[in-house]
């Protein structure tokens, strides 16, 4: 069921184009679908692998994800704390470019995959359905 945005109890206007980012149930307002991952300067991810080299990149691509399980799981424990999650989702962004790089896939393999995925997902759902 689609709700309206006056029900979401986040006011910021970040989170989505009509101000909305969850609604009270904690059900994720229909309204907002990220379908595009945000923009990472590819320039600067070539030169921080260069600089970093791989293994220390991959040490914090790990770092990063770890940040950001840590914040989800301080919400879930009940943190106002949801301008930490998208700073710790931008690091988190950061590195997945960093290892789309650095093991060579390319947004046709990436897109693939995630198709696959969401469609399993989708049949998976459908079947549940009552
Ligand atoms: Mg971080």
């Amino acid at each position: 069921m689609r709700r309206n945005c006056t029900d979401c109890i986040l006011d910021g206007t970040d989170a989505c184009s009509r101000g909305a980012g969850r609604a009270v149930d904690d059900k994720i307002c229909g309204d907002f679908f990220p379908t595009k991952v945000v923009e990472v300067d590819d320039d600067i991810v070539r030169k921080s692998i260069e600089y970093y080299g791989m293994d220390l990149q991959l040490n914090v691509a790990i770092e990063e994800m770890s940040e950001l399980t840590k914040e989800i799981c301080k919400h879930i424990r009940g943190k106002e704390n949801r301008a930490e999650i998208v700073e710790e989702m931008a690091d988190v962004f950061i590195m997945l470019a960093n290892l789309q790089s650095m093991f060579y896939v390319s947004e046709r393999e990436l897109n693939r995959i995630i198709t696959e995925k969401q469609e399993r997902l989708k049949n998976r759902m459908e079947g549940e359905e009552v």
